[in-house]
């Protein structure tokens, strides 16, 4: 009798969808093809220790900037999936910001073009909700873009933002397409207002948070609730980054509103206080907020509130983050975390108290349900694709970006000398280990193009 598994993983310790267990991993092919008992004599192909690891589902970005097409020397798909295969990636949702954006079938080619036979791991496209390209939306959907994303807020002359009724009106369409529409929710009109107030004093991390207000935030949030009660259309709120903003949600959720949210290990693990000599390197946006509305972040996280985590995976560098002429207000939002970001958080969850499992699904099967591809992605669990992330969870560390896959590795962001407890040893994308102890295992071109 032949043997039934390709694969056997031994000896580790499994992240399942309701907690962890001792057992043996029999993957057959691409898939998962048993949840075996420990002491088991089968025997497959290959076999793989992982004694004293434990076995997460590989993680699922829903929120990553490559910035190729565009600025392809900040990041691209080579690197930027290698950087995230050895943080225990194995699917990314690419966003659909780049240069040119994707907006409607010409450039969703473009993009699909760079990252097909250049991602090592699986990756979503999703599509852009702009103002003007409504009727494209039909057709992006139709090739297969995961979701589509719209800003609030000015975002520059590619990406036009959506006003009021605009948002109304992509809702009505994204609805009628039966997938999400995601915002990067800040209040157009607060924004403008103060920016243009306080840019005569120079600009600083505190001031940064001052002028992106959190009430800017929570407005951005309360009107695109609203209007999606009023459509139906199911909604996602990308990189929350205040508890009011959560606690609005907790609300919408309880009244029966399709709302998710999606927040960042920075939110949690970050703020301006802390990290006020980063400068320009903890410019993101939204901007990190002060330590005590940090703090208040966690409560939701714990209770479910918050659906996802993504990585806002942005990285800059030295030129980009310190112009010349020294005005921080005229540079970009951003900050590389893919390569760091799931050990992160399970350092410092595991910490706080929250199981394995409940980080698992926030890393990755709250992910895939939300977008349609549970169950074959975001979960071990028999006949889903076999996509991994061993660690240690015990293995005092600290990070650099010196030694990142990412194609740029300035080291002035504020995780720079980061001490964690975890670290991904191993990394298996549809049964294939991709990634192992600082190595990168497969071609860039395995992974492969995912939709819902
Ligand atoms: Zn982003």
């Amino acid at each position: 009798m032949g043997r039934y598994f390709s694969k056997i993983i031994k000896n580790g310790t499994l992240v399942l969808e309701n907690g962890c267990e001792r057992a043996d991993l029999g993957i057959r092919g691409e898939k998962i093809a048993g949840i075996l008992a420990p002491g088991n004599e089968l025997e497959a192909e290959e076999m793989v220790d992982a004694s004293g690891l434990t076995i997460f589902p590989g993680g699922i970005d829903t929120h990553t900037h490559f910035f190729e097409p565009g600025a392809n020397y900040r990041e691209d798909w080579l690197c930027g999936t290698r950087a995230a295969a050895a943080g225990g990636y194995t699917l990314v949702m690419e966003m659909p910001n780049s240069s040119p954006p994707v907006i409607d079938e010409r450039t969703f080619g473009v993009k699909y073009g760079l990252a097909e036979g250049r991602s090592l791991v699986d990756f979503a496209l999703w599509g852009g909700a702009i103002a003007g390209n409504q009727a494209e939306l039909e057709k992006l959907s139709a090739l297969g873009c995961i979701a589509f994303k719209g800003f609030t807020l000015e975002a520059g002359p590619e990406f036009l933002w959506l006003n009021h009724q605009q948002q109304v009106d992509a809702m009505r369409e994204v609805r009628r397409l039966g997938k999400v529409l995601g915002f990067h929710a800040e209040d157009d009109a607060i924004i403008r207002e103060l920016k243009a107030r306080f840019q005569s004093q120079p600009w600083d991390l505190r001031l940064h948070d001052e002028a992106r207000p959190y009430y800017g935030e929570l407005a951005a949030i309360q009107n695109a609730i609203t209007f999606a009660e009023h459509t139906g259309c199911a909604i996602h709120i990308c990189h929350l980054s205040i508890p009011e903003g959560a606690e609005c949600i907790k609300r919408a959720k309880a009244r029966g509103v399709d709302v998710t949210v999606e927040s960042c290990a920075h939110y949690f693990l970050l703020n301006y206080e802390e990290q006020f000599a980063s400068g320009t390197y903890g410019l993101i946006q939204p901007p990190l907020r002060s330590r005590e509305r940090m703090e208040r972040m966690w409560p939701y996280l714990m209770d479910g509130t918050i659906d996802y985590l993504g990585t806002d995976h942005a990285p800059y560098t030295k030129e980009d983050k310190e112009p010349e002429d020294g005005d921080g207000w005229q540079v970009m939002g951003g900050a590389p975390s893919i390569d760091i970001a799931y050990p992160l958080m399970v350092t410092e969850c595991l910490k706080r108290g929250m199981a394995p499992h409940r980080l698992a699904a926030l890393c990755a099967g709250n992910g895939a349900r939300r977008f349609g591809l549970y169950p074959e992605k975001g979960v071990i669990q028999v006949g889903a694709d076999a996509d991994l992330a061993l660690m240690d969870l015990d293995y005092p560390w600290n990070y650099t970006r010196k030694n990142s896959f990412s194609k740029t590795k300035c080291t002035k962001f504020p995780y720079e000398g980061r001490a964690l407890s975890c670290r991904v040893v191993s990394t298996f994308l549809r049964g294939r280990e991709i990634y192992c102890d600082g190595e990168i295992l497969a071609k860039s071109g395995y992974g492969k193009f995912v939709r819902k």
